[in-house]
């Protein structure tokens, strides 16, 4: 890297956090894929977006690529640095500025943990519900770029849902304010949701203003164990047609409660095809009612088992079971292919089922995990990167789960956004007048493509 600009960086936010050495790069150069990683050229940690935007006005001047990342747990290669440049790391900017009680608003910088913020809130009985499974490493900049979603999606909604404003760093570094503290704002576009989900590469954001809501007083978790995986996924749609939407609804297939079971003993039904894990709250009186209407739909839709957890250690467990899914599913084999498709929530069990003959017919073993209430499965197919005849037969009943999907009315992505990992998907998922007006937006706001280039479409179009 040119020592001119590592004096540069240098100078905007001092020593000792404008990274170079090969153990720093290559730390930031990878992310929670199992296939991506590209080395940066220089690593920095600013902590105020004055810096942020001084950093991005000299990257623009020289057109340097800039990636930015908060903890680098996304799945689908967004904070890989792939044209190399600078990685801007938001960790350090990670104070939280205020949590008003009255007008259940919270402001954060980016770089706060989403566990750190929801024990700030749980002492003053409030709850910021987006909860991806990442939760105790990821930050809440990277879940607004990423618009993630998690288990209480399913009643609360995904964090789109909670933004009322932010502050965004420019390409040209202007630092703009967009939305503010109300729940309402009609001023003109929501342009705070084009923000949203961009995945970097519109703007760096250093301010969020979020919504909450009070803490549920109660709550109750139900696990219902099926012996058929298409009769659990149709057991999620019954739920909800019977008139209750619980908080969660989470699906975890026989492969990912053995490999949980062994990591973690603790009585699973290690028999089951299926279990679904289940949530009820609300005040105290609603939770009974909702509880025995699932309880007994669950029955109906052909349970073999429904346990309801007896009290919150109970509860707790089962949740420490969903949330250890993903993390079974990785260590699994060499290359995991995890994807996250969603389908419309009536769509699920035929989804399943379609699951169920592409695994047949390629020969590759598929588990099921995911946010089923959502419509929302993590398919995962087992590879090696390094056997190349057999990653790029695994990419192809990928590219089937995902054809399976689309054909049901489904998404190529729930939650994890296109990054680098779908992009080649792109075309066949959107209208192409929406992704070239995409195109189009990025460019107005970016007209050097510095901003985390080379993701969400492919480069030729750009
Ligand atoms: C075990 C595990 C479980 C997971 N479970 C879920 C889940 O249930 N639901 C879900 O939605 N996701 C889940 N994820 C994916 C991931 O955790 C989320 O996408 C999360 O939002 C990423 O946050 P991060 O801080 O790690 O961001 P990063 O991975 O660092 O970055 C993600 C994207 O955001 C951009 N970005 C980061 N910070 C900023 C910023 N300040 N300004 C502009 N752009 C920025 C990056 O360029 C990148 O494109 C899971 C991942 C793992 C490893």
């Amino acid at each position: 890297m040119e020592k001119k600009l590592r004096a540069q960086l240098e100078k905007i936010v001092g020593k000792g956090v404008v990274l170079t050495s090969k153990e720093d790069l290559t730390t930031y150069s990878y992310d929670g894929t199992a296939t991506w990683a590209h080395m940066p050229e220089v690593v920095v940690l600013p902590t105020t977006a004055e810096q942020v935007s001084q950093i991005l006005k000299l990257a623009n001047d020289n057109k340097i690529p800039v990636t930015p990342r908060g903890a680098g747990t996304n799945v689908s290669g967004g904070s890989i640095p792939i044209k190399g440049g600078i990685v801007l790391c938001a960790t350090r900017m990670n104070k939280i500025l205020d949590i008003n009680k009255t007008n259940l608003t919270a402001t954060v910088e980016p770089g706060v943990v989403l566990q750190d913020f929801n024990l700030a809130l749980a002492k003053q009985g409030l709850f910021y519900p987006p909860d991806p499974q990442s939760f105790l490493g990821c930050t809440i900049g990277g879940t607004v770029a990423e618009n993630a979603g998690g288990p209480y999606c399913v009643k609360y909604g995904v964090t789109k849902q909670y933004v009322l404003g932010l502050e965004v760093v420019l390409a040209s570094g202007y630092i703009m304010k967009l939305g503010g503290v109300t729940v309402k704002n009609r001023t003109g576009y929501e342009l705070a949701m084009l923000f949203t989900g961009s995945e970097g590469t519109l703007g760096v954001i250093t301010k969020i203003t979020l919504k909450l809501i009070p803490m549920p007083q109660a709550s109750k978790t139900m696990m219902a164990v099926f012996d058929d995986m298409v009769v659990g996924g149709q057991a999620v749609s019954n739920i909800l047609a019977s008139g209750v939407v619980p908080a969660k609804i989470e699906f975890v297939d026989n492969f990912i409660l053995r490999r949980i079971e062994e990591m973690m003993p603790m009585g699973l039904p290690v028999d089951a095809q299926a279990l679904l894990l289940i949530m009820a709250d609300g005040s105290p009186a609603a939770v009974e009612v909702e509880a025995k209407q699932i309880v007994d739909t669950l029955k109906k839709s052909g349970a073999r088992e429904v346990k309801v957890a007896k009290d919150a250690a109970e509860a707790a467990k089962y949740w420490k079971m969903r949330s250890a899914g993903f993390a079974a599913t990785f260590g699994a084999a060499k290359t995991v292919l995890a994807e996250d498709v969603a389908v419309p929530r009536d769509k699920l069990a035929e989804f399943i089922g379609k699951l169920g003959e592409i695994s047949e017919r390629t020969g590759f073993f598929i588990s099921h995990l995911g946010h089923a209430g959502d419509g929302n499965l993590h398919p995962a197919i087992f590879t090696d990167v390094s056997d190349k005849e057999n990653f790029a037969k695994a990419q192809e009943a990928m590219e089937e789960i995902f054809e399976a999907a689309l054909s049901l009315g489904g998404v190529l992505s729930g939650e994890h956004g296109i990054g680098l990992e779908k992009q080649r998907f792109l075309k066949r998922a959107m209208d192409p007048v929406a992704l070239n007006l995409m195109i189009k937006i990025k460019s107005l706001l970016d007209p050097n493509h510095i901003l985390n280039p080379g993701k969400i479409w492919e480069e030729e179009r750009v």
